[in-house]
């Protein structure tokens, strides 16, 4: 579904992407990980088309990323992205922060948009929140509602970027559950986290990060309980 080829990135001296090249396949699930600065959100970025790349190429579903334009509002359209800050509307209602896009991007009768938002609230446990502003519910509910947002859209895939890492420890089960049931649901997902319960039980492959390179890629028990590189075995001995 994802092919990252060659893709380099430069920020002035700084390599930030350095060769990445990898597959991400329908269903899959990958787990990027790595130490801070090492282009983690930078590649997640990327694939989204929020960043542009130097050189190589990105497809998605066998289209190259587009420039800019209709393709760009299609790409975001097929592609969600869950944020650490949550990135809510403030002064839209929950279940307006779930309806705004299938009604504007979709063209989705507001009828339909919200009977599907509901369906999804109701998914990620926040259905009784609809009527609320998003500074009223909790990190984690907001969370949860950020998700239910970019599932409306049916994206092919959802970019998570430390979806759990603004969170208060409590709340962060809440949040890791709705995203194991996703990944037990099929949906292709790249999520940036530290979280390695949610990597052992969810992910298909971890992609390890290091100054912009991806230093290694490994099914989650091979990379958890046979790192081979020193960088990769400093950065576990650090977090685990
Ligand atoms: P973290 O775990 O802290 O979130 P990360 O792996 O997500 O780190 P990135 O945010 O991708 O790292 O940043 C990689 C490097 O690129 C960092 O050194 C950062 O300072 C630098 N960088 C990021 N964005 C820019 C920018 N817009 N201009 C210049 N440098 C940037
Ligand atoms: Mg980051």
């Amino acid at each position: 579904l994802v092919v990252i080829d060659h893709v380099d990135k430069h920020y002035g001296d700084l390599h930030v992407l350095n060769d990445i090249n990898t597959v991400v396949n329908r269903g899959e699930v990958v787990v990027v990980i790595g130490p801070s600065g090492s282009g983690k959100s930078t590649l997640c970025r990327a694939i989204n088309r929020l960043e542009t790349i130097d050189s190589g190429s990105i497809t998605i579903d066998g289209e190259k990323l587009p420039e800019e334009g209709a393709g760009l509002a299609k790409l975001r359209a097929d592609v969600g992205m869950v944020f650490q800050s949550f990135n809510l509307f403030a002064h839209k209602t929950v279940l307006e922060n779930v309806t705004l896009a299938p009604i504007r991007v979709r063209k989705m009768a507001r009828k339909d948009a919200d009977a599907r938002a509901m369906e999804l609230l109701e998914r990620v446990g926040v259905a009784n929140q609809a009527k609320k502003m998003p500074a009223q519910l909790s990190g984690g509910q907001q969370q949860r509602v950020a998700i239910a947002r970019s599932l409306a859209m049916n994206p092919k895939l959802i970019l998570m970027d430390e979806p759990t890492s603004a969170l208060d420890p409590e709340m962060i089960n809440e949040v890791l559950d709705v995203m194991i049931g996703l990944a037990d649901q099929g949906m292709t997902m790249i999520v940036v986290t530290h979280e390695m319960g949610f990597a052992r039980k969810a992910a298909d492959r971890v992609l390890f990060m290091a100054d912009g390179r991806i230093v290694e890629e490994a099914a989650p028990a091979e990379f958890f309980d046979h790192p081979k590189s020193d960088r990769a075995k400093d950065f576990l001995s650090k977090i685990l």
